[in-house]
């Protein structure tokens, strides 16, 4: 049984303010058997995030709300200004990283080729990648969205080995849904994420079984519930609603 998961992913948005805020409200609201919740803060605002968690009621402690980044270098160490390894993410105490996020893709150039080599990064510290992978919607009308799925998995694969997504979530992330408040319908997230599920079914029987596939984009309070009971969605990645505490918590609990 594969245990829910809901991460919040703020972007380049929030601040130490919102850490707390949203503590305020796990405190009050997430019991022990909530799903598992990652929150994604700006690299600047994780030790907020752990300070927040660490003062919190010890009920809650209990409960689950990992800490995770929203990227990594795919180097180890070095010259590389302005990046972030993975063993620093790990010094931190963060458990998960967000990988080949669509921004990342196409605002900084990043390609299939660095996200494999950023998820061998991770995956080296023991970092749990969040492999965000989804189609655009030109390569949607074209027919082409099992192809690009498929080849982003394969390139994973391929530089990753077999075992790549043994500890692994991945997240389908559409283009055309992340921030546009037309979010995949259940029946379209259903689709994809069993097509994905197969594809690792036929890598490995256990990992197929057992890896989170999360929906991401324009997930609300409202459409959360229909997206969340498809059988292979195991939860979401969350934006502008992961800015809003008391929303947010209400997605936990739907999960
Ligand atoms: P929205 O939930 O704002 O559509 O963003 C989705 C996303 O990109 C999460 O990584």
């Amino acid at each position: 049984q594969r245990r829910p998961m809901v991460a919040g992913n703020w972007k380049m948005n929030g601040d130490a303010k919102l850490a707390k805020a949203l503590f305020v409200e796990f405190n009050t609201t997430l019991s022990g058997h909530s799903p598992e919740v990652v929150l994604c803060p700006p690299a600047t605002y994780l030790e907020s995030v752990k300070h927040e968690f660490e003062q919190s009621a010890l009920s809650f402690k209990q409960s689950v709300i990992k800490l995770g980044a929203q990227s990594v270098s795919e180097h180890d160490v070095g010259a590389y200004t302005g990046e972030i390894s993975a063993s620093m993410l790990k010094d931190l105490g963060c458990q998960y990283v967000i990988i080949g996020h669509s921004e990342r893709r196409s605002l900084y150039g990043e390609t299939s080729h660095t996200i494999a080599e950023k998820f061998a990064a991770a995956k080296k510290q023991n970092l749990t990648p969040i492999l965000c992978i989804g189609e655009s919607s030109s390569e949607r009308e074209a027919n082409k969205t099992f192809k690009v799925i498929g080849d982003e998995l394969n390139t994973i694969i391929e530089r990753n080995g077999i075992n790549a997504f043994d500890n692994a979530v991945i997240a389908y992330e559409p283009l055309w849904a992340i921030g546009s408040g037309n979010s995949a319908t259940p029946e379209q997230a259903q689709e994809v994420h069993a097509f994905i599920r197969k594809r690792l079914l036929e890598v490995s029987p256990l990992v197929g079984e057992n890896i989170r596939i999360l929906y991401g984009g324009s997930v609300t309070p409202s459409n959360a519930a229909d997206l969340f009971a498809q059988p292979d969605v195991d939860g979401g990645l969350i934006g502008g609603v992961s800015l809003k505490p008391t929303d947010f918590l209400s997605l936990c609990t739907i999960a």
